[in-house]
């Protein structure tokens, strides 16, 4: 069956969907995305969703294309008209097409792009065995807050982890975590706190942290916001990462460093537990 895309107001078959050579998200990574998960057909979180992309494009200076309202319309007819069960949204939205300039042209029409991704999500065999985890200096530029499509320093840290036998990295500057190379990082001390870098510049503002951490904190664990060290995360009981793709996801080695036994962690594996039961409850 051939994947129906979303470009510019039309929906069309994958093939069919072109866009200009000179659109600035090609020739500037001048645009912003967002990922969605669908579970059972329907959206996850996607309220924040929204709110962050709308900030991302407002930091950018640019506009909504379309109504929030608009956009979920856009979202569950893509879904319907591949028969998505489980799996995932991307949105993406250029500033447009126009001459190469480093000026930002003022009054484009935007590039707006949508797809859908079928996957494997609650099952995940991942979950259940838990995720390797390299490091990498994160030499990502300094607005990391703004979800833009200047993917390809977590790109290349993602590949080099996986060539050196690793599932994944996480990035680290002055000697402290920063984030995964998709994904938001957690470590549990030994005493039970959940640790997790505060929002700020340096990281993206993971709308699946957001929920996680709201549930974390109703089932009464404890959570803490800052920075952690690497050593400290070696030195951890357990560690996962959160994204809206691989929901909780636990990890059980850090550069090598085995976590506790070495498999997935109660918190973490119960985290998941939740963050799925009661987003699939959300769901729209
Ligand atoms: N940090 C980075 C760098 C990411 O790319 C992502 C996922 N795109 C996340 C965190 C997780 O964000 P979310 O929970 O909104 O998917």
């Amino acid at each position: 069956m051939t994947r129906i895309v979303y470009l510019n107001g039309d929906y069309v078959p994958a093939e069919e969907a072109k866009i200009s050579i000179f659109d600035r998200g090609f020739l500037m990574a001048d645009g912003v995305y967002e990922v969605t998960s669908v579970l059972d057909g329907k959206l996850i979180d996607f309220a924040g969703h929204l709110a962050r992309l709308e900030r991302s494009l407002s930091e950018l200076g640019m506009e909504m294309p379309m109504s929030g309202e608009d956009l979920l319309a856009v979202h569950r007819e893509l879904v319907a008209r591949n028969g998505v069960v489980e799996g995932g949204v991307y949105l993406q939205i250029t500033r447009g097409v126009a001459d190469r300039d480093f000026l930002m042209p003022e009054g484009l029409a935007p590039t707006v792009v949508l797809f859908t991704m079928s996957m494997v999500l609650k099952g995940s065999p991942k979950a259940e065995k838990g995720l390797s985890v390299g490091l990498a200096e994160d030499l990502r530029w300094a607005r990391r807050d703004i979800k833009t499509v200047q993917l390809l320093y977590p790109s290349m840290a993602k590949t080099a982890a996986v060539k050196a036998g690793f599932d994944d990295a996480w990035m680290v500057e002055d000697g402290a975590v920063t984030e995964g190379t998709s994904n938001n990082a957690y470590i549990v001390t030994r005493d039970g706190k959940i640790v997790t870098r505060q929002l700020s510049n340096d990281i993206l503002h993971g709308i699946t942290r957001a929920a996680v951490l709201k549930m974390a904190a109703e089932a009464q664990m404890v959570v803490e916001e800052r920075a952690f060290t690497v050593e400290e995360a070696k030195a951890a009981a357990e560690a996962f990462v959160t994204s809206a793709t691989t929901f909780v996801m636990p990890v059980v080695s850090i550069d090598g460093t085995v976590l506790g036994d070495g498999k997935p962690g109660p918190i973490a594996r119960r985290l998941r537990e939740i963050y799925i039961e009661e987003s699939e409850k959300l769901a729209v």
